[in-house]
């Protein structure tokens, strides 16, 4: 290796180590404050010992677990969402999965139980999974835009989604899924970064950092306009995302 690829190796590890730790003690929520530690106890970043030949490793070492995310929200106090729920609903699945889900807020059953989707809708989602894709719903990741049940289920308001923002990107890097479907209005608007017309959006594809993401229904709404139109549409979606993580041929993003 030249001098000046082995020093612009080493300025890059340094700057490796210097982000995870910044990150780590500044309480920047979406980072596994454990590879800060180990960071600081090593002298050196987590997965870079050979940073020359492999500078993509050094730059996962900035990359999210679930746990970490988890820890880092903690008994999160950070809206006034926290004043109303019986428990935080971070998210279910499995975190190596290929398709990821991501709703808007738990509702009762949801805030009762701790987990994401597990009241009316969340049976349609999971039959839609189950019944209609063929998978089981373990076998998916699913979360929401914000961790804590809105006052009577309504929409949460930007400042609540802003706090949760952190958490739910951590989701998405720790899971790394191949596609994200994006269920209803609220989660699509956030992924995407822009106000959207559900209607006119879904079935379409889009990406949120790289990852294809398919906005489509959401579950409620199709149990609130139960069609056999709205149901086909959904259907159809779902199915072109399952497709579609399967064509990228058993390699996840990196
Ligand atoms: N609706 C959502 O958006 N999320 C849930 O977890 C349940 C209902």
């Amino acid at each position: 290796m030249d001098g000046a690829l082995r020093r612009e190796a080493r300025a890059f590890v340094r700057s490796a180590r210097a982000l995870v730790l910044e990150l780590g003690e500044e309480g920047v929520d979406a980072i596994d404050r454990s590879l800060a530690a180990r960071a600081r106890a090593t002298g050196r970043a987590e997965s870079a010992p050979q940073p020359a030949e492999q500078p993509a490793e050094a730059r996962n070492a900035v990359r999210s677990t679930l746990d970490g995310v988890r820890a880092s929200l903690g008994e999160c106090t950070r809206c006034r969402l926290c004043e109303g729920r019986t428990q935080i609903v971070f998210g279910d699945g499995n975190p190596e999965a290929e398709l990821m889900f991501v709703g808007e807020g738990p509702g009762e059953q949801e805030d009762l139980r701790g987990l994401p989707f597990v009241g009316r809708a969340g049976e349609l989602l999971t039959s839609m999974i189950e019944k209609g894709l063929g998978i089981e719903r373990r076998e998916v990741y699913i979360c929401n835009i914000v961790k804590c049940r809105p006052p009577a289920n309504r929409t949460p308001l930007s400042d609540e989604v802003a706090a949760c923002r952190p958490f739910l990107e951590g989701q998405i890097d720790a899971v790394r899924p191949r596609v994200i479907v994006a269920l209803g209005k609220p989660a699509t608007s956030l992924l995407l970064g822009r106000d959207v017309a559900i209607t006119k959006l879904r079935g379409t594809w889009h990406e949120y950092h790289g990852i294809p993401l398919m906005p489509t229904f959401h579950p409620a709404f199709v149990l609130r306009q139960y069609t056999p139109e709205n149901r086909r549409l959904v259907w159809e979606d779902l199915k072109a995302a399952l497709t579609r993580a399967r064509e990228t041929g058993g390699r996840k993003p990196s």
